[in-house]
């Protein structure tokens, strides 16, 4: 059985609350919102961050990218603004080692993040 937790949500195996799937990738509201809209995007194929990422996978970040835009609108954050970050490694807190975009809007953001 595959140990990976956001490769068991993508494969339905875990529950969560999806709001957008298709072949490639996955959105679904994170379990403990930081933010009025929190979603994570993940790549339905097993990448462990950022920092593993090869030319292969242009094409699905470009779908990644055009589906956190389209969320936005969805979600009626577009005009404040939103932010969409991923987490590398132990210092910038990635908790999860699967590769997932946070897709953060309906409140004022800081800058820089804590
Ligand atoms: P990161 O800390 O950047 O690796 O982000 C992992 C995110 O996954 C956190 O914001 C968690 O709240 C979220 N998370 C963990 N487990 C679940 C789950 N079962 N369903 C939805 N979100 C989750």
């Amino acid at each position: 059985m595959n140990e990976c937790l956001f490769c068991r949500i993508a494969a339905r195996e875990v529950p969560a609350d999806v709001v957008h799937e298709s072949d490639h990738i996955v959105g679904f509201r994170d379990i403990n919102p930081q933010a009025p809209t929190h979603i994570l995007l993940i790549t339905k194929e097993h990448v462990s961050s950022a920092r593993d990422v090869d030319e292969d996978l242009g094409k699905v970040l470009g779908e990644l990218f055009r589906t956190a835009a389209h969320l936005a609108r969805a979600e009626g954050i577009d005009e404040g603004g939103w932010r969409l970050v991923t987490n590398v490694g132990p210092d910038a807190g990635q908790s999860v080692h699967h590769l997932h975009f946070h897709l953060l809007g309906g409140r004022q953001m800081d800058w820089p993040p804590g």
